[in-house]
């Protein structure tokens, strides 16, 4: 396949590197593309970047990394925009946006929740977003509340 970039090489298998950095921290993986004879110009497929970015993720969830940049990756890593990601941890999109640009420092709290949504979505899991989004949509008990019990 000839070079969309230089139009002059042919495209041949190859191991390409991704690379991403996060914060002042770089994250690297190899992975099965196509290089550029000529241009040096390197490809790989949409779904291998889609991993390593949920890689990069679970990465940063189990290392409790507390920077705004982390926390933003690990959002969007999520695809949860500010103002969901606010709703799920009880707080304003004003504080997501502070905490993400490093003026406040993250909520220990807040942050464990985050990770443990990234770490279960890197197991196909959404059972703390579940909880987070049921606790979102409470509803409060009455004055009075009837339990029944089981005879
Ligand atoms: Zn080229």
């Amino acid at each position: 396949m000839q070079c969309l970039s230089c139009n002059q090489g042919t495209m041949r298998p190859s191991m390409v590197e991704i690379r991403r950095e996060v914060g002042e921290r770089a994250f690297v993986a190899s992975v099965d593309g196509q290089k550029c004879a000529a241009c040096g110009v390197a490809s790989f497929k949409g779904t291998d970047l889609a991993r390593f970015e949920q890689a990069v993720a679970a990465a940063l969830a189990a290392s409790g990394e507390a920077s705004g940049e982390a926390f933003r990756w690990m959002r969007k890593a999520l695809n949860l925009r500010a103002i969901d990601v606010a709703t799920l941890l009880a707080v304003t999109p004003e504080t997501i946006s502070r905490w993400e640009t490093g003026r406040v420092t993250i909520d220990r709290g807040a942050l464990a929740l985050l990770a443990l949504m990234v770490l279960d979505h890197d197991r196909g899991s959404a059972a703390t977003m579940d909880a987070l989004r049921a606790r979102a949509a409470a509803k409060p008990l009455g004055k009075t509340v009837k339990i029944k019990l089981a005879p």
